[in-house]
């Protein structure tokens, strides 16, 4: 067995305790969440290998990097849909509607851009955030 070998084994090793990972999450998480639970698993993977795992398994489209204020987060769900972020708990849902495929039309004919996609995030209160938020006001 070649050092080479050993070396790449770990490398495909890791790569897929971050993917496991990224799927036990149900809640797109962030890079720092990830990498506290692959910790749980694999107390020898640093910071750098699982942001760099992060980065390879974005470049080989199974998961997609999400942009939301403030933070950046991962999903399982590569195909095109609008995400919701909760501006106190940062709490980040998918949002059930259709992806508007006719405003990317639209923004292409009006302005001449090459128009490939867009990215919408919704920004208010998740469910358990307005309740509390409520609930505060009624005293
Ligand atoms: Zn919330
Ligand atoms: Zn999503």
């Amino acid at each position: 067995m070649t050092n080479e070998g050993t070396v790449q084994r770990r490398d495909t090793k890791q790569k897929q305790i971050v993917l496991e990972t990224v799927r036990e999450h149900r809640d797109h998480p962030s890079a720092d969440s990830i990498y506290f639970d692959v910790r749980e698993k694999d107390a020898r993977i640093s910071r750098g290998t699982v942001y760099r795992n992060l980065k390879n398994l974005c470049d080989e489209r199974e998961i997609i990097q999400i942009k939301v204020p403030g933070t950046d987060r991962y999903d399982l769900r590569t195909d095109y849909h609008y995400h919701f972020i909760c501006l106190n708990c940062s709490a980040v849902t998918d949002i059930p509607c259709e992806y508007e495929e006719n405003i990317d039309a639209e923004a292409q004919e009006k302005t001449g851009n090459l128009i490939y996609r867009h990215r919408t995030v919704f920004e208010g209160l998740c469910p358990r955030c307005r309740k509390l938020k409520e609930e505060n006001n009624e005293k």
